[in-house]
């Protein structure tokens, strides 16, 4: 195979598996949007524009939920897989599936159908809420800045500066309207028809399937198959799927959603060793799981556990536990997020894993993401472990990808430099960075000609092609 760059780490997953998710996702980014301090009233000319300034700032955020949805509301992977192509010219891509059924609190979730729309409804009227709050508040912004615009803004060329700008809010808002409308509005069951237990899930493995089967793609495209323990039969399904020349090439895990990377099903018991890592170590398939402390998270307020969890600074054992989160996710946001994601998600949680199976290709993604102590962690078990990786996925932002440079990837050691991989999080990180070519020349500054031939050329394809 000619050298092709890789990109380690990305979603191609449609509509139909983020439905639900995507509203409970909007809800937490749309609290995020502030507009209740800004009171134009009070303020004199100075503060008038400082205020206009925050207001932009925050229509950024809007628009940027804007472009999500407008990628994500795309039916099928091939749309969003050739936007990604775009920017990533003939990458080879490890696009990874998200198995969120699990992620909402079962109480609420399972059983009978009633109890799911319930739940549905419950999310929408949240969303709405919200929504509604937010409306008033631009509404309130809006009409303040056009009252006191002619007192304060006097220059010609300050007040088209002005115009286009508000125009620009306009639009923003108006493309918000129509989008969520699309996802919520008019025709109330659309949103939970669109929902069948399972069919997110499977209706996203069945897309990939396309697009890996496809003759243009099919040297292209790696796929990595998600595994939550909690499916039934996941591991005979694992090892129908999974392989050198199936569908998946790969395994992805994404604990925060609600259990334990020892879980029995994916670690096995003392008296039991059939599980998803001892065939994964044995039949050399790369694994990618979650391993920064922001991302999705449960939504449930409670859960059942096996396995090891990380609580009060170190790893425990629990059987049949029932784990209370102290923080809500959708009340309290990062805290819950970063919350579960400490507890089950550890990077020693993974120390655990790596002690059992040591030849295991695990890739620890985002590199720990903010965290720098997680990032020291992900450093020490790449020096104890040949097959450890990590990948930078997700990192947007230029200055943290320049403290990464300096102060952890330019002091490795090589055979540790030889473990790090470019990923992008596309399209997730659209949320957070709506230009995506910037995501990928942030990249290239930041690292030598060299490094990033590295990053994208020689790590990836030892992690994911190497026996
Ligand atoms: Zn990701």
């Amino acid at each position: 195979m000619d050298k092709k760059r890789i990109d380690i780490h990305c979603h191609l997953f449609s509509k139909q598996t983020l439905s639900r998710k995507v509203v409970s996702l909007l809800i937490k980014q749309l609290t995020d949007v502030s507009l209740s301090e800004i009171k134009v009233k009070k303020a004199g000319r100075k503060i008038f524009y400082k205020n206009l300034d925050v207001f932009e700032e925050e229509f950024d955020k809007i628009s940027k939920i804007n472009y999500f949805l407008k990628i994500g509301f795309n039916n099928d992977s091939e749309h969003i897989y050739k936007k990604l192509q775009q920017v990533e010219k003939n990458y080879i891509i490890a696009p990874l599936t998200l198995d969120l059924d699990f992620c909402f609190d079962e109480d609420k979730i399972s059983g009978t159908l009633d109890r799911i729309q319930k739940y549905d409804e419950n999310l929408l009227t949240e969303f709405k809420t919200i929504k509604t709050a937010l409306d008033a508040n631009i509404k309130n912004v809006t009409f303040d800045i056009k009252q006191y615009y002619n007192l304060y803004i006097k220059q010609k060329n300050k007040k088209e500066l002005t115009n286009s700008r508000i125009e620009k809010f306009k639009n923003t808002k108006k493309e918000f309207d129509e989008l969520s409308d699309k996802l919520v509005g008019e025709k109330r069951n659309s949103f939970a028809s669109n929902y069948k237990a399972d069919a997110s899930f499977y209706s996203q493995l069945e897309q990939i399937k396309q697009l890996k089967q496809d003759d243009k793609y099919q040297d292209k495209v790696f796929p990595f198959l998600s595994v939550d323990p909690r499916r039934e039969n996941i591991l005979q399904f694992v090892k129908k799927n999974v392989g050198k020349d199936k569908i998946f090439y790969g395994v992805k895990i994404y604990a925060p959603t609600g259990y334990s990377p020892t879980d029995p099903v994916l670690f096995g018991t003392d008296n039991n060793n059939d599980c998803v890592y001892k065939f994964c170590e044995d039949n050399r398939i790369p694994i990618t799981a979650h391993c920064s402390d922001a991302g999705f998270a449960t939504f449930a307020e409670n859960i059942n556990i096996t396995g090891e969890i990380y609580r009060f600074k170190e790893v425990i054992r629990v059987d049949d536990f029932q784990l209370y989160f102290k923080f809500n996710v959708i009340k309290d946001g990062v805290k819950a997020v970063e919350e579960r994601a400490e507890i089950l998600n550890h990077p020693l949680l993974w120390e655990k894993v790596m002690q059992k199976f040591p030849n295991l290709y695990l890739n620890l993604a985002h590199y720990g993401g903010k965290n720098d102590e997680w990032r020291q962690h992900i450093v020490n078990l790449m020096s104890k472990y040949n097959n450890l990786y990590t990948d930078l996925s997700g990192l947007y932002s230029k200055d943290l990808l320049i403290k990464i440079r300096n102060k952890f990837f330019k002091k490795l050691p090589k055979n540790i430099k030889n473990k790090i991989m470019y990923g992008s999080d596309y399209y997730i990180v659209t949320i957070f960075e709506d230009d995506f070519e910037k995501y990928l020349s942030n990249f290239k500054k930041v690292f030598s000609r060299r490094d990033f031939d590295k990053i994208t050329i020689d790590n990836p394809s030892r992690f994911l092609f190497e026996r």
